[in-house]
């Protein structure tokens, strides 16, 4: 059974344990850095065109960056972090008037729904999760910590807090997601229907490859490019780019699938004619990696140009993001509160609450 959606994603009839008019998404970020055009592609396109649609829940996941960044250093960090992923989500498009934006900390049933669904998955289960391993891996860590094997069930409690019908994440995300439909089944199983089981929605570039064109495009590769890099980086970060190896003179016809450079023109260059061109010539060998880069250069800066200046509008008013959060923090606390109700009364537990 498939749990993935192609965009644009259906509109489900209103399910009998949907809380609003309009059906909910959940999705979000560590907020381990700012944002790179990864993230964007793979997750806040979708976000930015469904919030008419949808009732959004955008988290910023700092308790999750504890799973493998739990030294005082990189806790320090966090704030400033929040504050940069908030000012991406909002020069991108994210109107917190339609959307609720909000820090995982401060949502303190977070932490107990995680431990009431850590009861109904297995450590076989989760070892199963092939994106754990990548990133103990990538965060040089000799032994898998509790923590991050359980990472996917504190997600599952992000996602299941607000009772979300869909979750808009790159591929790399989708099976961890899985996970939580699972134990969204389970807990609806064994204590009655509490929980939607959430629709998975890959972006329009699943997952991003970095400029090194040999890994996804992640922070800690240094292959990104960030939404907030200014004109100058980018046009670097490209004349750095990886192409076709066997290419070594402009004459030699290259190969345009999976040439990195081509796929960020598919995926950031607007004027398909352009990049029609662009590959035809390409494949005969009558162009230049020079020009297909300054273009795609051009391309990528057009695109960034407005986000860099609503970044630097929102830089200058730092109370804004702060009554943004306090706002949704406070928005997805209710909602928390209103869900572990439906738990402990579908559970039957709690003996001496209130
Ligand atoms: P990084 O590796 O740069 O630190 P991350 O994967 O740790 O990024 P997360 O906060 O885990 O960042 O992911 C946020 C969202 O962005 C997820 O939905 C993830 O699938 C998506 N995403 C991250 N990198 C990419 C990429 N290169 N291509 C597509 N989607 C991506
Ligand atoms: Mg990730």
């Amino acid at each position: 059974m498939s749990s993935t959606v192609t965009a644009p994603a259906p509109v489900p009839e209103k399910a009998p344990h949907q809380v609003g008019t309009r059906p909910r998404i959940l999705t979000g970020d560590r907020p381990t850095g700012p944002l790179h055009v990864g993230h964007y592609v793979g997750s806040v396109k979708n976000r930015i065109e469904l919030q008419d649609r949808y009732e959004c829940f955008f988290i910023i996941a700092d308790v999750h960056t504890l799973t493998t960044r739990p030294e005082r250093a990189h806790v320090r960090e966090l704030d400033a972090n929040i504050r940069a992923v908030v000012i991406d989500y909002l020069a991108t498009g994210i109107d917190p008037e339609r959307s609720v934006i909000f820090v995982q900390s401060a949502i303190p049933e977070t932490y107990e729904l995680n431990t009431l669904l850590a009861m109904l998955t297995t450590v076989a289960r989760l070892e199963r999760v092939p994106s754990l391993k990548e990133m103990a891996q990538a965060a040089h860590l000799e032994a898998m910590p509790f923590g991050l094997l359980g990472y996917p069930v504190l997600q599952a409690a992000d996602i299941l807090l607000p009772r979300a019908n869909l979750v808009p994440v790159g591929k790399d995300n989708e099976s961890q997601v899985e996970v939580c439909r699972e134990l969204a089944r389970r807990f609806n199983r064994l204590y009655g229907k509490v929980f939607p089981v959430p629709d998975v929605l890959i972006g329009d570039v699943p997952t991003l490859v970095g400029t090194d064109g040999q890994a996804k495009m992640s922070k800690s590769l240094d292959n990104t490019i960030y939404l907030g890099d200014d004109a100058a980086t980018v046009e670097r970060k490209v004349r750095g780019m990886y192409t076709d190896p066997n290419r070594i003179r402009a004459d030699i016809p290259g190969r345009v699938e999976g040439n990195p450079v081509f796929i960020y023109h598919d995926a950031f260059n607007p004027n398909r004619a352009e990049v029609d061109d662009l590959k035809e010539r390409y494949r005969t060998g009558t162009v230049g990696d020079v020009e297909v880069k300054r273009k795609l250069a051009a391309a990528l800066n057009d695109f960034l140009e407005p986000i860099r200046e609503q970044r630097a509008a929102l830089e200058a008013n730092p109370a804004t993001v702060d009554e943004i959060l306090h706002a949704g923090n406070e928005r997805m606390r209710r909602e928390a509160r209103a869900t572990m109700e439906l738990v402990h009364d579908a559970m039957g537990f709690g003996f001496g609450r209130g």
